[in-house]
């Protein structure tokens, strides 16, 4: 691209001076021959050196620019060239051709008949001196003149790049040149293996691809400068004539894949991605077509092709820039740097600003400042993610002690819960104990009740047979005396014929009363059945039973049941049996009282009588 913009330059500069002879003065700088020379065109390719001599002065036109530059013509340039040497001693020049990629270049009169045959599609052995470039040495003696033909023959740029040094400027240019060189490719060197094991050690594609866009752009220079040729294959002349637009297609195709990543291109709009891939996909044509098409087809689709990329690299930098995408900055420095090095570089060539070391070399540092701003460019980027990191960490932490918090609340609620049912549970066990209490004191009731007369409130027939059963098993073993008395209201039935069942039933109930008022605590009294009341008299014998039964009838006589306003009198007889029991027959107990009641009714009633035994035993 640069070769081209420089011819296009040069094709539009001035004319200089008439070609003429070319002085060469002992000062020791550098001459650029390009004004003295004459050129001739063979685009058939057959002339030679006899046919060119024999050409008319008509025939040859001068170059009058700096450089003898003429494009990719592909045709063969013959220049020709009047040295005089006005010193008078002899002097050794060097006619050196900075162009290393020129095909075929035949220089005739440097020292006798020998014709220098040289070019990058010749073998590098053939040079006469070896050198990257194509150094041409002279020897003038003194006053001598010398006319000087060069044949140029080239499938590239036919740009001869002539100075004219003496051989002491050459040594001491050559050795300014190889420290700088030895510098570029040194600090080339240092980034790739630096970027490279970054690329090991981060797994971040981005510096593989920068690395690599490093290497290929150091090979494609290390192509270009001659020193490929010279140290690498000086044999392999065709490999060598297509690696020049290869080794440029490929630091293209890094250099898309790095700019691709270092902007970001791929979270950016996907229209980005799709030219990148367009741009990629014309990479790999140029790639193929400077392996198998013709040299002049690829060299033209790589320059496009980097210009192509180029541009559209600084318009994606200023664009990215514009989005706010900070590391775009830096790369747009890179961008800057190397295409105003570029500039710098073709007008020094055209001889608008003075030459000098770095005009000469404007290109490379401008490469190399480049390449260094892109390195920063991607540790800026991973800068930019390394804050975006911590961002989303801060984020995430401020998630967790939120969550935390909530956690913390939700823990404190479900405490209150828990709380709240803990008195919830208390009061329900309470509440059940209670309901419970009164359910076994309802039981209680119940059960007391079921021990009762309903009408009397006195015990029944069922709990004096239990409680019999159980005094009379505690007197046999105590052998302690005991009582029954059998009680029978006399002629009831008319009372309640009289006075009515309900009244009846009030004289029961006041009888009953009578009764257990005279009775002692250890004592019981029982409802029998209808009007017939047992108490069962513990530690009684047959006197104490009977005077207690004379007591409770006398008692029952002498207060009569009010009912309403009206006084019922009421008597009743007892049937006593009383004794040291020895067996525990409840039955036949009961049986004698009744006996003894039998015989106190027949008796006339209102009366009490003992049974007639004198022990139990015999009944
Ligand atoms: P006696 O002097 O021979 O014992 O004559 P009595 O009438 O008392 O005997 P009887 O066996 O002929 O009658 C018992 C009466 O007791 C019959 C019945 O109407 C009455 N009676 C029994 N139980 C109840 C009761 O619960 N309430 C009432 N009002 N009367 C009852
Ligand atoms: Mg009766
Ligand atoms: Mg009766």
């Amino acid at each position: 691209m640069i070769a081209a913009l420089r011819l296009l330059l040069l094709l539009l500069l001035p004319t200089l001076s008439q070609a003429g002879v070319l002085t060469l003065a002992a000062a020791e700088q550098v001459v650029l021959p390009g004004p003295f020379m004459q050129v001739w065109q063979d685009p058939q390719k057959q002339a030679g050196i006899e046919d060119v001599r024999r050409l008319p002065d008509s025939a040859w036109q001068p170059v009058a620019r700096r450089d003898a530059s003429f494009g990719y013509s592909g045709n063969a340039y013959w220049l020709r060239l009047q040295l005089h040497n006005p010193e008078p001693r002899s002097m050794d020049w060097v006619l050196l051709i900075a162009n290393p990629l020129l095909d075929y270049l035949d220089a005739y009169g440097l020292d006798g008949e020998q014709v220098y045959r040289a070019g990058d599609q010749r073998p590098f052995a053939a040079r006469w001196i070896e050198h990257r470039q194509l150094l041409l040495p002279l020897s003038l003696s003194a006053g001598e003149s010398r006319e000087l033909i060069l044949r140029m023959q080239t499938q590239g740029s036919a740009n001869l790049s002539a100075s004219l040094m003496t051989s002491a400027a050459f040594d001491r240019h050559e050795q300014r040149m190889l420290l700088l060189q030895g510098l570029f490719f040194g600090a080339l060197a240092a980034m790739f293996v630096y970027n490279l094991s970054i690329f090991f050690i981060t797994r971040d594609r981005d510096y593989l691809w920068y690395s690599l866009f490093v290497a290929s752009f150091g090979g494609y220079q290390f192509i270009q400068l001659g020193f490929a040729l010279q140290w690498l294959w000086p044999q392999s002349l065709a490999w060598h004539q297509l690696s020049f637009p290869l080794s440029s297609a490929v630091a293209t195709l890094f250099g898309i894949l790095f700019t691709h990543g270092v902007l970001d291109l791929r979270h950016a709009s996907p229209r980005y991605t799709q030219v990148v891939r367009v741009l990629l996909g014309c990479t790999g044509l140029v790639i193929g077509l400077s392996l198998f098409a013709p040299y002049q087809i690829a060299l033209f689709g790589g320059f496009a092709l980097v210009i192509a990329c180029a541009a559209l690299a600084c318009l994606f930098t200023l664009l990215r820039w514009r989005e706010g995408y900070k590391p775009a900055r830096l790369f747009a420095i890179g961008w800057f740097v190397l295409i105003s090095a570029s500039l710098f570089s073709i007008l020094s060539g055209t001889g608008l600003i003075a030459n000098s070391l770095l005009t000469l070399h404007a290109q490379q540092i401008g490469g190399l400042i480049e390449l260094v701003v892109f390195s920063i460019a991607l540790a800026a980027r991973i800068r930019q993610a390394q804050k975006a990191q911590q961002l989303a960490q801060k984020q995430l932490l401020a998630q967790e002690q939120q969550l935390s918090v909530e956690q913390a609340r939700s823990l404190g609620l479900q405490r209150q819960l828990n709380e709240g049912l803990e008195i919830r549970v208390k009061e329900r066990t309470a509440e059940l104990e209670q309901a419970l209490k009164a359910l076994s004191g309802a039981h209680q009731q119940l059960s007391e009740q079921n021990r009762r007369d309903s009408l009397t409130g006195l015990f029944n027939r069922q709990t004096l047979n239990e409680e019999l059963h159980r005094s009379l098993a505690q007197a046999v073993r105590s052998r302690r005396p005991m009582a029954i008395l059998m009680m029978d209201l006399d002629h009831f039935k008319q009372v309640n014929d009289h006075y009515g069942h309900l009244a009846g039933d009030a004289c029961l109930r006041h009888a009953a009363q009578r009764l257990q008022q005279r009775l002692r605590a250890g004592d019981l009294l029982a409802r029998f059945g209808g009007e017939e009341f047992v108490a069962v008299l513990n530690d009684t014998d047959q006197t104490g039973a009977h005077d207690l039964a004379e007591q409770l009838r006398a008692d029952l006589a002498r207060h009569p049941c009010p009912y309403q306003d009206q006084t019922i009198g009421l008597t009743i007889s007892i049937g006593v049996c009383a004794g040291l029991p020895d067996s525990a027959d409840s039955e036949q107990l009961l049986q004698q009282a009744d006996q003894a009641l039998y015989r106190a009714k027949a008796a006339g009633r209102n009366r009490v009588e003992s049974y007639e035994a004198s022990s139990l035993d015999e009944a």
